[in-house]
């Protein structure tokens, strides 16, 4: 017998697998189907997180799967990134900028959000011959040593110093941020809307600001929506919330329709500063690997063909007319998004505990751990809110 049968898998897990923290959530899960996952034990959950914005489309939907079954059967890796043109790139590239500005008509893609980040940073200093970057505070971006070193909390950064140099840490959505972009600065990344933080948006006047700010220093504008992008928001960009449009867009988590995915956009003018000089400057194995890019483009069309991104607003106000108990200060929301604050983390702890033993699956934020999080797949029904809700409030009175 090998050892799998003679070791409960939890313990093997926590043997073999590296851990992140000490207090991993453990569920040993099967299947995943929909907006449901199903456990070892055949016990249902509904999942309120959706991979952490990665299952817009539910998981496993049958078009997603199929793609993959289709590609599998073509080829898998033939070659690094760039080099052969593979139809699964061309037709997700093609699909993705028919959906965008005509200025974001050049797509990069990398195997995850943090190498987005990574690429688009080191093209906008290409680009701009800068090398200043502002970022904000309790932005996330990834846990690369770029990515890191723009990330808005110190008690992330401070463990893996030196990061890299030249970087300001600004208050997102204040006017006086603004003030520090100058013609020194290579490009501005900010969360379209922070996650992390618990979903803050900020108003349309400071994203307008921004934008004219980065225009008239020549500074690149990056909006990462590795996690607002592809209808979390309530829209299929989070951008089109503020009738901006970003130099340089970051895509990441649901572009991958569950598989690996990352990519950054920009105007071709500004990423064929990375073709020369040094030539191969920024490449990948791996990046736009073909299976998970036609798992991506057939997720996408099924958010288009479903018109997903329509239904996002009545189930966002669904949650917000259930959401109400003294217990909870507040509910902040951009889309199927939302952030439920309590008074401390061990409130919030001790629900999300108690309705993980009910079924309804949730967890807190990285910048913001007093709030529970919601990020469901967009096809969660409204029978599923109510009965999450319904969890929620009940371990409220715990
Ligand atoms: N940017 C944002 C806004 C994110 O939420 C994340 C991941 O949570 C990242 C970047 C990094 O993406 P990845 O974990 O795929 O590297």
């Amino acid at each position: 017998m090998n050892d799998i049968c003679l070791m409960n898998l939890r313990e093997l897990f926590l043997r073999h697998v590296a851990q992140t923290s000490d207090g991993p959530l453990g569920l040993e899960i099967v299947k995943a189907e929909g907006s449901v996952l199903y456990d070892v034990n055949g016990k249902e959950y509904i999942d309120l997180v959706g991979g952490i914005s990665v299952a817009n489309t539910g998981h496993r939907h049958p078009a997603v799967t199929d793609a993959i079954k289709k590609q599998v059967d073509s080829y898998l890796h033939i070659m690094v990134y760039g080099e052969f043109v593979e139809s699964p790139q061309v037709q997700y590239a093609k699909l993705l900028t028919d959906h965008l500005p005509a200025t974001l008509n050049s797509v990069y893609f990398t195997n995850s959000g943090a190498e987005a980040v990574e690429g688009a940073m080191k093209l906008a200093k290409r680009f701009t011959n800068r090398t200043r970057i502002i970022a904000f505070k309790k932005a996330y971006h990834g846990s690369t040593q770029g990515s890191l070193s723009i990330i808005g909390d110190e008690y992330w950064r401070n463990a893996f110093r030196p990061l890299l140099p030249d970087i300001i840490h600004s208050d997102y959505g204040t006017l006086d941020s603004l003030k520090e972009i100058t013609e020194q600065t290579a490009c501005v990344i900010a969360e379209t809307i922070q996650g992390e933080a618990g979903v803050v948006s900020p108003s349309k006047e400071w994203m307008k600001e921004l934008r004219e700010r980065c225009t008239s220093t020549g500074t690149l504008l990056i909006l990462d929506e590795i996690q607002a992008g592809f209808g979390r928001s309530g829209k299929l960009w989070g951008f089109q919330h503020f009738d901006i449009v970003p130099d340089i867009l970051l895509l990441g988590k649901a572009l991958g329709g569950g598989m690996p995915l990352g990519a950054f956009i920009a105007d071709k003018k500004i990423m064929s500063s990375l073709t020369n000089r040094p030539e191969l400057g920024h490449i990948t194995t791996f990046g736009g690997h073909p299976v998970s890019c036609s798992a991506g483009a057939a997720a996408m069309k099924v958010l288009l063909d479903e018109k997903l991104v329509e239904s996002v607003k009545s189930k966002e106000n669904l949650f917000l007319s259930l959401l109400v108990h003294p217990k909870i200060k507040s509910v902040r929301t951009s889309g199927l998004w939302l952030a439920i604050e309590f008074d401390s983390f061990e409130t919030n702890k001790k629900i999300i505990d108690a309705c993980i033993q009910d079924g309804i699956l949730t967890d807190w934020f990285l910048f913001a751990p007093q709030c529970l999080r919601i990020s469901p797949s967009l096809i969660i029904s409204e029978e599923q809110i109510c009965k999450a809700a319904t969890i929620i409030l009940k371990n409220c009175d715990l």
